[in-house]
């Protein structure tokens, strides 16, 4: 099931449990402005190729626009949009001054040389810059973007319209980045996992730990629960993984396949699996982290031996397997509690920015580790008192601020 597919049944539960009448589920659900581009480039074989873009405003109630760019064959209009919606979910629920927005470029960044992706970036930063701004909208990493990629992109806004750090987060910290940003999504994860743990008398330490997916979050998830005592037992990415129950050498398999950018399934400490299999590992925390729609009931969903998903990734678990595994018992930590990690400290970057005041790398984790557990106890709480999934509470958080901000401004 696609991601936009996912976030639009997630959201009509979710509208029906708030309650919301039919103009507020009109307003909530559709975007505020969505644009689709030509991204032409020139490839390094002299021929222009032409990508398609989009960047999708989903709401700018309670902030400026906030969400990454994804460079993704995958990438196109439904699925923008529905990762644009799980940002505004995601900001609300931090408590950050932003709404939600998402871009994508449809290409497979791993085909480009780094001339031509920063062909791709500048063309299709060039067609969208009119939207952005440090007050409008402000772009940040995702699946196939990086740093660098930030940096051509703030070079290529600030061109236009005056140097703009504020305009971008995610920057290189060269360029006016935050320590800490690069790792934040991840060291969110941890976080919500340490306070659930704490809360439930589960101990990280010891803990057998799943991943899918080793990049900018699968990776420095698996390093800071390895630095935690966990056991990271399994990991995989597109081409297939290892596993070994003793725990994998994850500093080493961080420099191999993060750092180098090698395959996983090349490293030498355990054996070989192939992606399917990753999913029948039993294991204490399973995390996804890569693409939307990979737990599914015809996939995999009944495979599952694990005590809680932690959902590092957007929209991994479909409706019908996250009824699966709540009637399973399994817990569902979601997606847009869990990743806030990156999208808060984006709002640090974009503060320093602002102020021109550049912030240690302790006081972005302590003030990541603050928000991200106030939105934990939040959700946490209203669950309790109203027996609901973890899901739903914290639909239920974002949509109420939502909603009560487009009210406010009179929507
Ligand atoms: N792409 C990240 C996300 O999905 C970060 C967004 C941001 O920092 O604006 O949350």
């Amino acid at each position: 099931m696609p991601t936009g597919a996912i976030v639009r049944t997630q959201f009509d539960t979710a509208a029906d449990l708030a309650g919301l009448d039919a103009s507020q589920r009109r307003l909530l659900q559709g975007p505020f402005r969505s644009v689709s581009v030509e991204v032409p480039v020139r490839m390094d074989d002299g021929r222009i190729e032409v990508y398609r873009g989009y960047r999708i405003q989903h709401s700018g109630a309670r902030g400026p626009c906030k969400g990454g760019i994804r460079f993704h064959p995958e990438a196109d209009e439904a699925e923008v949009l529905g990762l644009a919606t799980t940002m505004t979910w995601k900001t609300a629920l931090a408590d950050v001054p932003f709404g939600g927005a998402k871009g994508g470029v449809q290409v497979d960044p791993r085909t480009l040389s780094q001339r031509e992706l920063e062909g791709v970036t500048r063309s299709f930063t060039g067609r969208i810059s009119l939207m952005l701004g440090p007050y409008r909208d402000v772009p940040a990493p995702d699946m196939g973007t990086n740093p660098q990629v930030m940096a051509w992109l703030l070079d290529e806004y600030s061109k236009r319209n005056g140097y703009s750090p504020a305009v971008v987060t995610g920057k290189p910290v060269a360029l006016g980045g935050s320590l800490g940003r690069e790792e934040a999504t991840a060291q969110g994860v941890v976080y919500v996992m340490e306070a659930y743990a704490a809360d439930e008398g589960l101990a990280i330490e010891g803990s057998r730990v799943v991943i899918q997916g080793f990049g900018n979050v699968g990776a420095h998830t698996g390093r800071l629960l390895h630095e935690r005592g966990a056991r990271v037992i399994a990991v995989t990415d597109v081409d297939g993984g290892l596993h070994n129950d003793q725990g994998l050498d994850i500093p080493r398999l961080f420099a191999h396949a993060y750092q180098q950018r090698k395959p996983v399934a090349e490293f030498v400490g355990g054996d070989a699996i192939t992606n399917e299999a990753l999913w029948r590992v039993p294991c204490d925390w399973l995390i996804p982290a890569a693409l939307g729609g990979v737990i599914s009931k015809d996939r995999n969903v009944n495979d599952i031996e694990c005590g809680v998903v932690v959902e590092a990734a957007n929209a991994p678990t479909t409706p019908i397997a996250d009824k699966v595994l709540e009637s399973r018992g399994v817990t569902v930590l979601p997606d847009f509690l869990v990743n806030a990690g990156g999208v808060i400290v984006s709002y640090f970057e974009w503060a320093q920015n602002l102020q021109q005041h550049p912030w240690t790398f302790e006081r972005v984790n302590e003030e990541l580790h603050r928000k991200i557990t106030a939105a934990y106890r939040m959700v946490r709480d209203l669950r309790r008192e109203r027996k609901a999934q973890w899901r739903t509470a914290a639909y239920a958080i974002a949509l109420q601020r939502v909603a009560e901000a487009e009210r406010l401004r009179g929507h």
